[in-house]
């Protein structure tokens, strides 16, 4: 069997991270990915790196997650983002808004980071990390001084320490009826589907124990239908409008506070136990530049619908009231008392300025999840630890699959993975340096 002393499980964001900063620190590192590429979810996001640094604002607005890690969080990105910078990744300036401190990828484009992700995995390589591909791992068994591991190929290796970066459970249908409630089977995934959540299952057989936020996670309004479309499509028809809009369900009635969350992450939630999972965005000419109307076009032609079937529009709002009870049967009267009175319950954290300007426009809509916010409970140095708050020697966790850092709303999946991918890779690298069995043979 091969020997090494890190093995880092997935190569996105965070395994990336991890592998780097566990060779930087002197240790032989074999990245196991999946996949036929690197990059996982990352590939596909904004590239916005992006957190709350500042520790009350990031307890302010994510009060429920795990405070220690997000001390670690808030204090560790901008060493995180200078030393990408310092490995030759481009990072450009992000706009000032709401969305706390951080630097954008500065390769590729919004929806698709492959040209960041491909540079900072040749950047690894060049460490001396030897990256498999197509490499699934299957199981993780510990040893006295270490874990074995064994891939979908058979291929078997025995490594000091592990670090569990495959990307959060959101692909494994199991999983996340089991932890987000039968009503998951409504959500639409807008992440990578190589992320089942084996890194949770391996962790928790090992010993290891959940984090909180469980039932909980990150996610997004988007068109109906929307899982038709490429992954590089994703970011780009993402309903951003929520906040400014109103959200009903097939009974015609409000069901969620529209500008709630960071980024109204929190709708997806809500939109899940709706009936049937069905949801509606209703919003007016003002706010209708945040439509993806060309994209829901498309979307219809994939799903070989007409495009009544996700987006209607009208000169008025009773109009638009009539419309979707022809065609979608929402209920006419409620959804026009609901229309009256959007400022009543549930309560509106931000007041609607009232839909004056026509077209009125609606648009079906599906919830998406991008993560779980819950995973494996660990340490801020990434350590696993059991249901006793024990560490498990030798077994670390990183990215998404490094839970409770948010819940109930969300602060940044790109810069946790940074910052917990770097925190993991040196603790596993320096739990290789401190294990009494030195290395035997080469994994590479
Ligand atoms: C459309 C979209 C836009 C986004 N935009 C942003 C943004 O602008 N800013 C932000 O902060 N976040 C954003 N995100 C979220 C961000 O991409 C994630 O938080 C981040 O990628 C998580 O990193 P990770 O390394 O934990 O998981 P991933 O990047 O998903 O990587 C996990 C990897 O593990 C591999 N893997 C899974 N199982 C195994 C196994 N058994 N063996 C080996 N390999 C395995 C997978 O193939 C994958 O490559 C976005 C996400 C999406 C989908």
């Amino acid at each position: 069997m091969d020997q090494t002393d890190v093995i880092v499980v997935g190569g996105g964001m965070a395994g990336l991270c991890a592998a780097a900063s566990a060779a930087g620190a002197g240790a032989r590192v074999v990245l196991l990915e999946a996949t036929d590429r690197v990059g996982g979810a990352a590939r596909w996001s904004a590239g916005r790196i992006w957190t709350f640094t500042d520790l009350p604002e990031m307890r302010r607005r994510v009060p429920l997650g795990d405070a220690r890690l997000q001390a670690a969080l808030a204090a560790d990105l901008l060493a995180g983002l200078d030393w990408l910078a310092g490995l030759g990744l481009p990072l450009a300036a992000q706009r000032p808004d709401r969305l706390g401190t951080g630097r954008v990828m500065g390769l590729g484009a919004v929806g698709d980071r492959t040209p960041f992700l491909q540079e900072l995995a040749d950047r690894v390589s060049g460490l001396g990390v030897e990256i498999r591909h197509r490499s699934r791992v299957t199981a993780l068994t510990r040893t006295p001084h270490g874990v074995r591991l064994a891939d979908d190929t058979g291929w078997e290796v025995h490594a000091t320490a592990v670090v569990l970066a495959s990307g959060g459970f959101q692909g494994g249908a199991e999983l996340t009826r089991s932890y987000l409630g039968p009503e998951a089977r409504h959500l639409m995934l807008r992440s990578a589907p190589a992320c089942t959540g084996d890194g949770l299952r391996m962790g928790l057989a090992a010993g290891g124990t959940v984090s909180r936020g469980m039932a909980d996670f990150y996610g997004h309004t988007m068109p109906k239908h929307a899982d038709l479309l490429e992954p590089t499509e994703f970011k780009a028809a993402t309903l951003n409008a929520a906040a400014d809009a109103i959200l009903v369900n097939r009974d015609g009635r409000r069901f969620t506070d529209e500008a709630d969350g960071v980024v109204e992450e929190t709708n997806a939630v809500a939109a899940m136990y709706q009936p049937g999972g069905a949801f509606y965005l209703i919003c007016d000419g003002d706010r209708a530049d945040r439509i993806p109307i060309d994209l829901i076009g498309r979307i219809a032609d994939r799903a070989g619908v007409p495009r009544g079937e996700i987006l209607l529009s009208a000169d008025s709002l009773v109009g638009l009231t009539e419309s979707m009870a022809k065609a979608w049967k929402i209920p006419g009267t409620t959804l026009a008392q609901t229309l009256a009175n959007a400022e009543l319950m549930p309560h509106r954290s931000r007041p609607l300025s009232p839909l004056r300007t026509p077209p009125f426009v609606a648009v079906a809509c599906v919830a998406a999840i991008t993560l779980p916010y819950g995973g494996l409970a660990v340490e801020p140095s990434g350590a696993l630890v059991d249901a006793g708050g024990e560490h498990l020697a030798g077994l670390f966790a990183a990215g998404a699959d490094a839970g409770g850092v948010f819940h109930g709303a969300y602060a940044g999946g790109l810069a946790w993975a940074l910052v917990s991918g770097r925190r993991a890779g040196a603790s596993a690298a320096a739990a290789a340096r401190r294990s009494p069995v030195a290395s035997g043979g080469d994994a590479r």
